[in-house]
């Protein structure tokens, strides 16, 4: 018996996740006094997963998996779980991890849970915590069967050190084949992308037009962040669909969410319960999203954004 990671990475690197699902595995392999295998395709040095407990590395190096495919990961890392005996499968509840992990648990006749933010509160019988109804609650979950698979939810448990002499084996995977076939991949450079986000400024309907996005640009720019809208914002095409925050977009787990001009409507909150602080600007004190807020200025973003960005720009030379 042993626990596997799927540690994910983009470009051959790791993404923050990856290292937080091998914490995680770590720790859940120390409560079932067994080891963790961490799996990777196409990353270009795994040594970097011994320092958060990763023993042994399975690498899989293949051309025919560089853009993600969640049927042929999937059969990846079913391939791997049988080859290392691994009972607990674990992988991250990014948008790939929320894709690959039912058609693991599928292969494997497993139980599936995702969005745990917690390692087991016991394990006989074994028992993640998760949260539900759009972040709006936790469930104590019981996954009875033999093989489990888990989707960790972003920035819940966190990146832990916990060095190991690890090593790494190559794996030579089967590529199954799949009927989704990728035609075309846009990558953006120089931006962070809303998934690995630390902080991400967000701007609404409040902001009257694209012509006005300059400053939430500048703002992000200041601290590092990346851009995002409310879903009306895209749907009139003020800003790309690839920005667009709720229940029907993309979910957000950054450390700080600033939300400007944004009413604060339950599908868009859906999208950003995850995130740690949230901070709102709007010129309603009504205005729903207070009530969600940890900090808030009743104010004009016109008025207010400028001045935030000056005083950032000045503590920033200081
Ligand atoms: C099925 C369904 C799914 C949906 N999914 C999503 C989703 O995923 N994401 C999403 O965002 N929405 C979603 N919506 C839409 C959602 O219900 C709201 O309509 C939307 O979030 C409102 O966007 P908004 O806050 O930008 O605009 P508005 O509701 O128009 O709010 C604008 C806000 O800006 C404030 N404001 C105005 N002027 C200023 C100023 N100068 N300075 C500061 N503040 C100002 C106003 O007080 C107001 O609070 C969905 C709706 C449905 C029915």
């Amino acid at each position: 018996m042993s626990v596997l990671v799927f540690a994910d990475s983009s470009e051959g690197k790791f993404k923050k996740t990856a290292l937080e699902v091998v914490s995680y595995g770590k720790k859940v392999a120390e409560q079932l006094g067994t080891n963790v295998v961490a799996l990777t395709i196409n990353a270009s040095d795994s040594s970097e997963l011994y320092t958060y407990g990763a023993e042994k590395v399975v690498s899989v190096s293949n051309d025919a998996l560089k853009t993600f495919n969640a049927k042929q990961y999937a059969a990846v890392v079913t391939e791997v779980a049988k080859a290392q005996n691994a009972t607990v499968i674990v992988v991250d509840s990014s948008i790939d991890g929320l894709y690959v992990a039912p058609i693991i648990a599928v292969n494997l006749d497993a139980g599936c849970v995702s969005n745990v933010v917690d390692v087991p509160s016991s394990t006989s019988p074994f028992t993640v915590k998760r949260k539900t109804f759009s972040n709006k609650a936790f469930s104590n979950t019981i996954i009875s069967t033999e093989h489990k698979v888990i989707g960790v939810a972003k920035n819940s448990y966190g990146v832990h050190e916990n060095v190991v002499a690890g090593s790494t084996e190559a794996f030579d995977a089967t590529v199954v084949d799949s009927a989704v076939k990728s035609e075309k991949i846009e990558r953006i450079t120089g931006k962070v992308t809303i998934a690995d986000a630390e902080i991400v400024v967000s701007a609404g309907r409040g902001l009257k037009g694209p012509e006005n996005w300059g400053m939430v640009e500048e703002l992000a720019e200041v601290l590092g962040a990346a851009t995002a809208c409310s879903k009306p914002v895209s749907d009139l095409g003020w800003r790309p669909h690839s920005e667009h925050v709720g229940q029907t977009g993309k979910p957000v787990a950054s450390n700080l969410y600033i939300a400007i001009g944004i009413s604060g409507a339950i599908q868009h909150l859906a999208g950003i319960n995850a995130s740690k602080v949230k901070v709102v600007i709007n010129t309603d004190p009504e205005a729903p999203f207070f009530k969600a807020a940890d900090y808030g200025i009743v104010g004009d973003a016109f008025e207010v954004v400028p001045k935030l960005i000056e005083k950032l720009k000045a503590f920033k030379a200081s």
